[in-house]
């Protein structure tokens, strides 16, 4: 990104989730006045540090990949240790009938650069024969290779069933599929599902590795962007309620919130999108926009999480499990919870009708078939985030808005953008991709206002 002039005005970033501070720390990098207005009293939005009474734990347990480039960047601007805030790990995914116990399929991935990251992976993979090891080989590649265009867009369901892949590998794509695009594979759009398997698995070197966070997802990214842009000039408001934009002809003059009204050089929208549609509504210009906001639909996620002895731990961090409510239950010893473990469980499905009470009971029930020798947890905790992410269907990705709108400086900023063709689901590095894109498109503005 170039930039020549600082502009007077600051730059309005409405939303301080990971792509509004991404965004703001994108521009404050090129010396652009930024004030960053939050109405929460704390930032991360969806990724964020939350706490009870007793306890401090994040909003939902997040993974992230050694693919998130985006991100990795953008925590080394802003002086972050990869090392201080992840566990790196090669990818390992451990996925076990919860049931009655039989391992569906186990497949340790190690830092190689494709394609013998998958070819060594799956000589030593357990749950898979040598004939079906073969065909992953041959079928899998096939099918990462051959594009799909929008217009040809299906569930993924429906593009894995010509695929002809053994049953425990078809297993681990759907439990993938679900995990990385918090959509069912009988509704998720494979265009995108296919774009983040080629990132994962045919990308750089340590693309597939996992990083777990190792401390709460606030000091990852929410906390030294804030200390970053506190010594870049920036401001950052929080406990501030954006109400509405004001216009005046193509221009977004003024934000009104609840506390005060901001004059801007330009304004970055960056709230989920329903929000951002119900503050573009009364904008005349913004009609098409907002049909094409109205199409969206969400996914929850809903974490559940356990306090055990402190003795209590699961081997590798992480597993899955199928025919269980229960999803993925990681061991949060990782970032120093020792004795707490995080069980995810993504979408909808027949949680969503179980209070939090009759919901972790069932929870602690699967665990204790699992780990039979653990004691009872001594507390429970369930946060349910309702919006978590939103659907990413074939339908909902020809809805998907880029960065631009009709008002000359007015830009989007979000995990629901598609700002490439690439159609990303709602994730941490999307979020700070369109962040980067939203980023330029500002300073190229701000650079038309103010020419050499
Ligand atoms: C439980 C859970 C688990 C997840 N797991 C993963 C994972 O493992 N890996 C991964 O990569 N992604 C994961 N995600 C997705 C990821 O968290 C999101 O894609 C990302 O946080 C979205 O960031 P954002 O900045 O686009 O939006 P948001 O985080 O929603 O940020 C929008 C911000 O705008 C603020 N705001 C709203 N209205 C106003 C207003 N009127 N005025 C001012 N501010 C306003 C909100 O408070 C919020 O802070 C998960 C999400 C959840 C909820």
């Amino acid at each position: 990104m170039d930039n020549k002039q600082p502009a007077n005005k600051p730059v309005i970033i409405i939303g301080a989730g990971w792509a509004g501070l991404a965004t703001a720390c994108f521009l404050a990098e090129k010396n652009i006045p930024v004030t960053l207005v939050e109405s929460a009293k704390q930032l991360g939005g969806r990724a964020r540090q939350t706490s009870s009474r007793t306890q401090v734990l994040d909003n939902g347990q997040h993974l992230m990949l050694g693919a998130y480039s985006e991100l990795l960047d953008l925590l080394k601007l802003i002086g972050v240790n990869e090392g201080d805030v992840f566990k790196r790990k090669h990818q390992h995914l451990n996925l076990l009938n919860g049931q009655n116990l039989q391992p569906l399929i186990n497949l340790k991935l190690p830092a190689l650069p494709r394609p013998f990251n998958l070819l060594f992976g799956l000589l030593f993979c357990k749950g898979l024969s040598l004939k079906e090891k073969i065909s992953v080989l041959y079928r899998f590649d096939r099918l990462l290779k051959k594009p799909i265009s929008a217009d040809q867009d299906c569930s993924v369901k429906q593009w894995l069933s010509d695929a002809r892949l053994p049953p425990a590998y078809l297993t681990l794509l759907n439990a993938l599929c679900l995990a990385a695009m918090n959509t069912p594979a009988d509704k998720a759009s494979a265009l995108s599902f296919r774009h983040v398997l080629n990132e994962t698995f045919n990308g750089k070197k340590g693309s597939t590795d996992l990083l777990i966070p190792s401390v709460n997802l606030a000091q990852v990214l929410p906390a030294p962007a804030n200390l970053y842009l506190n010594t870049h000039h920036a401001s950052v408001l929080e406990s501030t309620k954006v109400i509405s934009l004001q216009s005046d002809n193509n221009i977004i003059s003024q934000v009104v919130s609840e506390q005060q009204d901001l004059n801007a050089s330009a304004v970055v929208l960056a709230t989920p999108a329903h929000i951002s549609r119900s503050l573009l509504k009364p904008l005349i210009e913004c009609n098409e926009l907002c049909h094409h906001l109205d199409q969206f639909r969400y996914e929850p996620i809903t974490t559940v999480y356990l306090r055990y002895n402190d003795s209590c731990q699961i081997p590798d961090e992480m597993i899955g499990l199928t025919e269980t409510l229960s999803e993925w239950v990681f061991d949060r010893r990782v970032c120093d919870q020792p004795g707490m473990i995080a069980v995810v469980i993504s979408s909808q499905g027949r949680h969503m009708e179980l209070d939090n009470k009759e919901l972790s009971l069932i929870i602690r029930n699967e665990l204790a078939v699992i780990f039979p020798d653990w004691p009872l947890p001594n507390a429970s905790w369930v946060i349910r985030e309702k919006r978590a992410t939103f659907s990413c269907t074939a339908d909902v990705n020809r809805h998907r808005p880029g960065v631009i709108t009709p008002y000359q400086n007015l830009f989007l900023s979000g995990d629901y953008l598609a700002t490439d063709a690439l159609y990303l689901p709602a994730t941490l590095e999307t979020a700070v991709r369109n962040a980067k894109a939203c980023a330029q498109e500002v300073l190229n503005y701000l650079t038309q206002q103010t020419p050499l």
